[in-house]
């Protein structure tokens, strides 16, 4: 219950600086505010450190070259301000693994699904933020065809690079971490490996889905394939794609393959 009031006001902290800085949108801010509560209060101060770490690197990359990123923000709905939907795509697994890790799943378990989450979304952010300003354009990870940078499914050895750094990142925080506060029955010398591992399973996993059956619009105004349900300032049409597969969902669903690759390489 202390826990509780503790990430409460914590994340109300953090995620008030992240709507101010126009990282979060209005409902994006309560989401975080889910989020952060849920992650502190059942998971404790280390995952509350690892959402930290996923969090704060993940908006200040995406105000780097924020001018540059302008054109490809308006296609793809994955940089710029976040919602409450893309807050839970990316928290929403791992504030399920806290609550859990006090119920159904051993502490150890928990934490090493956690683990693999939260190097998904960060590799996925780090990837998207900076891959976006490759100089070489990104190919399709399925039929290996050069797409225009931004598109979900596209790779380039920058992103990929980025992407390794994010889940390293996070490993990183919890390794130090499990140094102070013991490992929950984890080895701790492959922690790092693990997170690196998770994340890049679950950001290939993002790649594939985005190539294939993610939701796709067509903008009726300009023509442009976008992710988003309104450009030039009308409603888009369907073009292909699962209808329920969004972005949002993928990122879900790559967050948990990444949770389960790591659990596996910790196990
Ligand atoms: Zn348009």
């Amino acid at each position: 219950m202390y826990m509780l009031l503790w990430g409460l006001g914590a994340s109300a902290l953090v995620a008030g600086v992240g709507y101010r800085k126009g990282s979060l949108s209005e409902s994006g801010f309560v989401g975080a505010l889910l989020v952060g509560t849920l992650v502190m209060g059942f998971g404790g101060p280390l995952w509350f450190c690892m959402l930290l770490t996923f969090f704060i690197s993940g908006s200040a990359l995406s105000h780097y070259k924020r001018e540059r990123k302008g054109e490809v923000e308006a296609n793809f709905a994955k940089t710029g301000r976040r919602d409450f939907g893309q807050a839970l795509a990316n928290g929403g697994l791992g504030s399920l693994l806290a609550v859990l890790s006090r119920t159904l799943l051993s502490p150890g378990a928990a934490f090493a699904m956690f683990l693999g989450v939260m190097a998904t979304v960060s590799a996925d952010t780090w990837a998207t933020e900076i891959g976006v300003l490759s100089k070489q354009k990104p190919r399709s990870v399925l039929t290996w065809q050069e797409v225009p940078p931004g598109t979900s499914g596209g790779v380039s050895l920058l992103g990929t690079g980025a992407a390794a750094l994010g889940a390293l990142l996070v490993g990183l925080v919890a390794q130090i971490g499990l140094m102070f506060s013991g490992a929950p029955g984890l080895p701790g010398d492959k922690i790092l490996l693990a997170a690196l591992v998770g994340g890049l399973a679950g950001c290939f996993t993002d790649s594939l889905l985005g190539a294939s059956c993610q939701l796709i619009f067509r903008c009726s105004t300009c023509g442009a394939e976008t992710e988003k349900r309104e450009h030039c300032g009308r409603e888009t049409e369907y073009l292909r794609g699962c209808r329920w597969l969004n972005n949002d969902m993928v990122n879900l669903l790559a967050s948990g393959v990444g949770g389960l690759v790591a659990f596996i390489y910790l196990a």
